[in-house]
């Protein structure tokens, strides 16, 4: 069987010049690959005692749901500004270029609880700090933070330092 990083697919110069894209299309449109990336997320989580799973917009929900699903736990959905029907809590924060503004609704986590966060993949780490802020002022403990891959580089784990960071696959 074929390891999980053989199914990445490394682009050159995508979305700019420098940088390498690692695209998670190519691990999910291959049936055995999905499994073993939502598997090895999974396993991640052996240890951890959660009462909800908190996925990001949106390669996050790819993988939250079926973690979720398979843990019997509730998928609380973090998303970008204006996508939530209902009364929301919102964090900005800064891009490369420009910032950006995501929103949990106010009634998705229950004071005490705790949580896992889930995303595809950590660059400057921003996108899960701002999340991890947002769980916290709803009254959650973000009790681990997991993702599919880690652009190491980009010292995003620095940035969430105080957090139990795991990934399943580091590139430089
Ligand atoms: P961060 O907030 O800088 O950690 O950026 C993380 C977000 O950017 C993730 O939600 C990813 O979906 C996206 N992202 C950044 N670089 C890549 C990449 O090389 N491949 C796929 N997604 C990326």
């Amino acid at each position: 069987m074929k390891k999980l990083e053989e199914y990445v697919r490394s682009i050159p110069d995508f979305p700019e010049p420098g940088i390498i894209f690692r695209d998670v299309t190519s691990i999910l449109q291959d049936a055995d690959g999905l499994k073993l990336a939502v598997d090895s997320m999974q396993a991640l989580l052996e240890d951890t005692d959660a009462d909800v799973i908190v996925g990001t917009e949106s390669r996050g929900f790819i993988f939250g749901a079926p973690i979720a699903y398979n843990l019997h736990k509730p998928l609380v959905l973090v998303r970008k500004k204006g996508k939530l029907p209902c009364e929301t809590v919102e964090k900005s924060y800064d891009l490369e270029y420009g910032s950006a503004t995501i929103e949990m609704h106010k009634d998705s986590i229950k004071p005490g609880q705790k949580v896992v966060i889930v995303d595809d993949l950590i660059a400057t780490g921003g996108t899960i700090e701002a999340a991890a802020k947002l769980v916290e002022e709803l009254g959650g403990t973000v009790v681990k933070v997991i993702f599919l891959m880690e652009l190491e580089g980009l010292k995003g784990r620095e940035r969430l330092k105080g957090y139990d960071v795991e990934s399943v696959i580091k590139y430089q």
